[in-house]
């Protein structure tokens, strides 16, 4: 096994977390930083593989939901600030979240109250009637919804090898196409396995940060650390819309979940930042992580349910509401007339034969424990390392103020020591970064 170059922070995995933990790093840490990747390039799965929509916070419960609603308030701006200082497309499409049925307007009445809770100001949204919807967005119906002016569409991956280049100019490694496989705690520090086209490398680290995705519960586990989690991924399609579709709907359409202690949310109608419009996603529950193919792989999905923790799992397993769930979600990632039947329920003129193909399809990673589906993002440490888990959506959105929070524990700890915020960066986040110090 090749011994590769020591350092004091590795991080384990270059999607939109590990890239922002890099940047933000390499502006206020003093020591040698390296970034492990499995892929070629930075964001390759699900922080490109999105809906794109830079999320406002006011769907986020205040207590339930804190440390996404604040790291989505504060990451508006750092978004914001590194879109126009690198021209990276931002469209303020606005977004409408509809209530498809009468008992969804108290959702709506209290997205109002958690959207000042969280920080947003009065004027960036607007409480809309029936009536009022239909005088605003004529294609869409719904009892009343709430408008969120300020939602903007983007391109999360162009974002993230966008930070990625910049921390590697501020003396990053990043060490693409190597697929951590074990990591174990040595007396001063940790020794991190990766292979590397087929060979096997080792890298030591004094601290490791696990933001590996859909592997990071795996690498948790083989540290023996957050057993009582297990993971499910349920995979988002979109289907695209063909230009044939004449309705012209300025705003992306969410409608109220309904089913709201399972990460089953009803399909959207989309704007992408380039212009194409998408409806989706759903969540058909596959094996992988990477499970990007139309065709479900029962058998590995199998013997990944019967993978240990299997309690959390059988609770969920003989839940009726969730099995049934969990067949119906798949018959809108085979079917467009099945998917477009569910989004004619709040745009009624949306017929099948608009829909024109299928786009990317991206995987989210749920954990589970004995209670269920987990609310909020976990942090697991042992003396060495730290690893993310259950980093879902508005994760894109959060991720530069999510970033800072894990810094900031780690600094508080003792564990990576800050030292000043270093001269040599660009401006772009220097102020948020300059407040961890
Ligand atoms: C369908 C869908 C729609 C979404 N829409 C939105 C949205 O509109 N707005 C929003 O804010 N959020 C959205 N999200 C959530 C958001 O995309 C995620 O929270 C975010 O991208 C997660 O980023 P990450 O860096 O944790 O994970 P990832 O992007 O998955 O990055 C993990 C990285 O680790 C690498 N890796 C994995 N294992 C290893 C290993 N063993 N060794 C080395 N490298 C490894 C992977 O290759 C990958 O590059 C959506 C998610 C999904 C699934």
């Amino acid at each position: 096994m090749a011994l590769r170059k020591e350092y004091d922070v590795v991080i384990v995995g270059a999607g939109v977390l590990g890239s922002a933990i890099a940047y933000e790093l390499s502006m206020t840490f003093g020591g040698s930083i390296a970034v492990i990747e499995k892929e070629n390039g930075a964001g390759l799965h699900t922080s490109t593989r999105n809906t794109g929509v830079i999320h406002r916070p006011f769907y986020l419960e205040p207590e339930k939901k804190k440390l996404f609603a604040e790291s989505s308030q504060i990451s508006y701006r750092m978004w914001k600030a590194l879109a126009v200082s690198f021209n990276l497309p931002w469209k303020e499409n606005g977004t409408l979240e509809i209530a498809t049925r009468e008992t969804d307007l108290k959702s709506i009445d209290s997205y109002a109250k958690w959207a000042i809770s969280n920080g947003m100001q009065e004027e960036e949204f607007k409480i809309l009637g029936s009536s009022e919807l239909k005088g605003h967005e004529p294609l869409v119906k719904g009892y009343g919804a709430i408008l969120s002016i300020t939602d903007s569409c983007v391109d999360f991956g162009s974002f993230t090898s966008r930070i990625m280049e910049l921390a590697k100019s501020n003396g990053v490694e990043f060490i693409p196409g190597s697929r951590v496989t074990g990591a174990i705690e040595t007396p001063g520090g940790i020794l991190i396995t990766a292979e590397n086209e087929g060979q096997k490398i080792a890298v030591k680290a004094g601290f490791m940060i696990n933001c590996s995705g859909g592997d990071s519960l795996p690498l948790a586990h083989k540290m023996h650390l957050a057993k009582k989690y297990a993971v499910l991924h349920f995979r988002g399609d979109y289907w695209m819309v063909g230009d044939s579709y004449p309705g012209n709907i300025r705003n992306n359409v969410y409608t109220v979940p309904k089913h709201k202690k399972f990460p089953f949310l009803d399909p959207h109608f989309i704007l992408r930042v380039d212009g194409r419009r998408e409806l989706g996603p759903n969540a058909a529950l596959v094996a992988t992580p990477y499970d990007y193919s139309d065709q479900p792989d029962s058998g590995s999905l199998v013997i990944k349910l019967l993978e240990r923790p299997t309690l959390p799992k059988i609770k969920l397993l003989t839940n009726s509401e969730f099995i049934s769930l969990v067949r119906s979600e798949w018959k809108s990632s085979r079917s467009k007339d099945e998917m477009a039947r569910r989004v004619r329920e709040f745009i009624p003129g949306l017929d099948t034969s608009y829909i024109s193909g299928k786009g990317l399809s991206g995987v989210r990673n749920s954990l589970i424990d004995s209670g269920g589906f987990v609310p909020e993002a976990v942090m697991e440490s042992s003396d060495h390392s730290i690893h993310i888990l259950n980093y879902n959506s508005p994760g894109a959105t959060g991720a530069p103020a999510f970033a800072m929070h894990v810094i900031r524990l780690l600094n508080e700890s003792g564990k990576v020591q800050l030292k000043e915020l270093s001269s040599i960066q660009t401006s772009v986040w220097k102020e948020e970064v300059g407040s961890l110090l």
